[in-house]
């Protein structure tokens, strides 16, 4: 130990480069142009070479590879550091994964280590991939880390191991760059895409840290909980073009409750080292304590919160891609949490006066406030070390004292897909599950064994309990009487209410049985009972296991049919909703795997095949992809791809053509107004892309539905259904101030007897944000806004809203404007329906409590059913 600590200090007093400057290529050499110049970008596989070029020749640089990208692309990052420090990076990372776990290490030992210990800090660039300047700037960084002979610069390296990651979107880099170089030079250059810059997610790829829906998030996840564990973590992102030039940590309010205040307090001195470094720098206009908070943890620079990672954020004002913008002094604006007014103050002391502002402008404020964090975290690198220790011993410490002791997740489940999902998204975010081997009592109640345990004295207490419990956001309003406040993200995600799953909070502590740590979540295999060689099954068709399970069924070539009334098993009722699958030698292994994988029961059965049958699961899909780039959309494609559906994507330009009904039974319109839809993207886009439906295009929309194809308009979109078929139905959210729910977790009762409900609970929650309240139109008067649907001939309401105690997690005012009124309404039209979901059914991939609903809709199509 005594020997390492005299290297770091000689290391810095003799300042012998490891590398001379000379040996390692130049970025400006490497791509033909100084990085940032305006209008020209460096490409994805040109950064990777570079990479790898500096790595070749340089002593302090290792690359690591992340894993793969949605689209199979590299997720590269170089490590940088003094040269001893990379030789001896399995000794540094095996010391740092114990100081992360305080319970295998004494505090004794912990400040010996931490002495010499050097700190892990990583830069995670452009997520948002259409904010390119910070992966414009990582060569350029990497090259100054690595050709630096000068004392300061070394001295870091030998403090700090140093995690560049060029790309935390290397498909949407690419996307972006394509689009880019296609554009450039004409009319539309710069412009928005009208596509997403990542194959679901688009701009939401930032907002899939907990649910780990994207392989990006997946990777990510491993590199910062399991291999790397960073105690810093930096992402660099782009904002508006009017306002400030940059953003700093620390960020505004409100702030998680449950992380540790010793990460604020680091967050603020690391970012009062960049603005401090960006002033030094002649920089203008940064800005701190505003705008952006923590409170939601979805973000990539705010899950690892929870995991006692300091995470910081920072923001520069964008360009237009790669094309400079020119902001005059009359447009720059504020205007927003903790910076009201455009002038000096506090946190904003030297207002930009604007001007020209260029890419290369978003990499000098950029590569500023690394160096500013670097130097801090060089000079801070012992207490960084240690905090690191002692957030995770705090954790683990408040964890015995209970309040809550643990969480259980029992095995009976109402879906048992989707409690395994939820399991293995927490053993993806490094949390740690037990699985009791005996049977105990918590709180007074008894529990099986084979009962899952989270106990919350765990290091990474603070994440898990935030992703569990329910939120009461912590409501605030620019004055007593004003406005509210939105949060930045959403204000309620509670997990086992999204998902719809079981989990009991235990508040007092209780003696641990006999446990076993789950490596896995894995589905209890449910049982084949019945006829050994049966005529037909029955399915207990519950959850979203179930809708796998009439894919799969359908993908073998079977025919299942949902039962409308109910079939009595041996010593069990399957009710409404239930599968009848008629044997084959095809259908055999689905049904095998149906209760081994997805742990439904199953049932054979002897004899003719039961009446009143609705045959399922052979409509052909279609999800319209409008060209102003829909996120919504992009969801629901990542929803249908990991439940197995088949589906087409629709484009302005057939739905336009029209013949819509030969070709589809099923359209899906995303989340958003009809207005919009109709009008397609505004500004300036090429001409293939402008115009959206057009009136020509629903027109088609009402001849496919009146000709019996179901119109599935998932939020929003139901606009455009209600005013093409003239619904008697209207959206009281619309223009109803009253009624602020800026994403909440709210109550749903369903009526089960709807085949559109069956395979759901008859309560479950719903997300809702700025979402749809359904009420009958063809009411007048004052008592209009208190008329059901369902009133209107014809129309079905599906779901209402709870009748009382209408939010479950989160932030709502206005209950009464919400309370039992109508969510999901069916209107036959035609030979056809509409289908209304008017709050977010599959929300980022995250509600799977309703995804049912949108499922069920698929199923459902009542042309598709006699179909072969
Ligand atoms: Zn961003």
């Amino acid at each position: 130990m005594l020997r390492r600590a005299r290297a770091l200090l000689l290391g810095a007093l003799l300042s012998i480069p490891s590398t001379a400057a000379a040996q390692i290529l130049t970025p400006e050499a490497h791509f033909g142009f100084r990085l940032g110049t305006d209008r020209r970008l460096a490409s994805a596989d040109a950064i990777e070479r570079y990479f790898t070029l500096v790595a070749s020749q340089s002593d302090r640089v290792q690359l690591l590879d992340l894993g793969r990208s949605t689209e199979g692309h590299a997720m590269l990052a170089a490590v940088v550091s003094a040269p001893e420090n990379i030789r001896s990076l399995d000794r540094i990372r095996a010391t740092n994964l114990r100081l992360s776990d305080p319970r295998t290490l004494e505090p004794d030992e912990a400040r010996q280590l931490a002495r010499t210990q050097p700190l892990i800090l990583a830069i995670g660039a452009s997520i948002h991939a259409s904010e390119v300047g910070a992966t414009q700037a990582a060569s350029e960084l990497l090259h100054d880390l690595a050709a630096a002979s000068d004392p300061a610069t070394l001295a870091l390296l030998q403090n700090v191991v140093v995690v560049i990651i060029p790309s935390l979107n290397p498909d949407g880099q690419r996307i972006v760059y394509d689009w880019y170089e296609k554009t450039r030079g004409t009319p539309y250059e710069g412009a928005p895409m009208p596509w997403l810059y990542h194959k679901y997610a688009g701009h939401d790829i930032n907002r899939d840290a907990f649910m780990m829906n994207l392989a990006e998030n997946r990777n990510l996840a491993r590199f910062l909980y399991g291999d790397w564990h960073p105690q810093v973590f930096l992402t660099m992102h782009q904002m508006e073009e009017n306002g400030p030039r940059f953003f700093v940590p620390p960020n505004t309010d409100p702030i998680d409750p449950n992380s540790d205040p010793l990460i604020w307090r680091s967050a603020a001195l690391l970012g009062g080292a960049m603005a401090l470094q960006l002033q030094r720098d002649g920089r203008s206009g940064v800005v701190s304590s505003a705008k952006y908070d923590y409170y939601w943890p979805g973000f990539e620079d705010s899950a690892p919160i929870g995991h006692n990672t300091v995470c910081l954020l920072t923001e520069a004002a964008t360009v237009d891609i790669a094309s400079p913008v020119i902001v005059p002094a009359t447009e720059l604006r504020a205007g927003f949490k903790g910076l009201a007014d455009y002038r000096p103050q506090i946190n904003f002391p030297d207002p930009w006066p604007g001007g020209r502002w260029t890419l290369r402008d978003i990499v000098d404020y950029d590569l500023s406030a690394v160096r500013g964090l670097l130097f801090a975290a060089s000079a801070y690198r012992e207490q960084l070390v240690q905090n690191f220790y002692d957030l995770g011993r705090r954790a683990v410490q408040k964890g015995r004292d209970g309040g809550p002791f643990a969480f259980i997740v029992p095995q009976d489940q109402y879906d048992p897909a989707t409690a395994a999902r939820l399991e293995s998204l927490l053993l993806a975010g490094a949390v740690e599950i037990h699985r009791a081997m005996e049977p105990f009592r918590a709180d007074g109640e008894p529990y099986p064994e084979g009962t899952d345990i989270i106990f919350m004295a765990q290091p990474y207490r603070a994440y898990v309990k935030t992703l569990l419990e329910r939120q009461s956001y912590p409501a605030r309003r620019s004055a007593p009487s004003g406005t509210p406040e939105r949060p930045y993200d959403v204000a309620g995600w509670t997990l086992p209410l999204q998902m719809g799953v079981k989990v009991i909070t235990i508040e007092r502590r209780f003696e641990p049985p006999s446990l076993t740590r789950l490596t896995e979540a894995a589905i209890p295999a449910g049982a084949v009972w019945g006829e050994r060689k049966p005529s037909w099954w029955v399915v207990d068709a519950r959850g979203n296991g179930a809708a796998l399970a009439v894919n799969r069924l359908v993908a073998a070539g079977a025919a299942p049919s949902w039962t409308l009334g109910g079939i009595d098993g041996s010593g069990f009722h399957y009710g409404p909703g239930s599968l009848v699958v008629p044997h084959s030698k095809n259908a055999e292994p689905v049904i095998a795997g149906i209760a081994a994988e997805l742990g439904l029961r199953v049932e054979g059965m002897k004899g003719k095949l039961p009446g009143n049958l609705q045959p399922i699961g052979r409509s052909r899909v279609a999800v319209y992809k409008p060209w102003t780039a829909s996120i919504d959309e992009g969801w629901t494609r990542l929803v249908l791809d990991q439940y197995e559906f088949t589906y087409a994507t629709l484009t302005d330009q057939q739905v336009r053509t029209g013949n819509l009904r030969s070709q589809f039974d099923v359209i899906v319109l995303p989340n958003l107004p009809g207005d919009y839809l109709t009008a397609g993207p505004s500004g300036e886009v090429p001409p293939e892309f402008a115009g959206g439906l057009t009136p020509l295009g629903v027109d088609n929309l009402r001849a496919f539905v009146r000709a019996g194809g179901t119109l599935v308009c998932l939020g929003a979109s139901g606009s455009l259904a209600i005013g093409a078929f003239d619904l008697p139905v209207r959206d009281l959210a619309s223009d109803d101030e009253r009624l602020f729910v800026p994403g909440s977790i709210v109550r749903l009762d369903l009526d089960p007897k709807q085949p559109l409900a069956f395979g759901m609970p008859q309560e479950t929650a719903a997300f809702f944000a700025f979402s749809s309240v359904f009420a009958s139109a063809s009411a007048a008067g004052p008592t209009a806004a208190y008329a059901d649907p369902s009133l209107a001939a014809g129309v079905r309401t599906i779901a209402r809203y709870g009748s009382e105690d209408v939010l479950l997690s989160g932030w709502l005012e206005g209950e009464d404007r919400i309370a039992g009124r109508a969510a999901v309404v069916e209107a036959p039209i035609g030979e056809g329906r509409v289908v209304m979901f008017g709050f977010p059914v599959q929300h980022r991939g995250q509600s799977l409590a309703t995804f049912r609903l949108l499922f069920n809709a698929l199923f459902t199509s009542p042309q598709a059913a006699g179909r072969k």
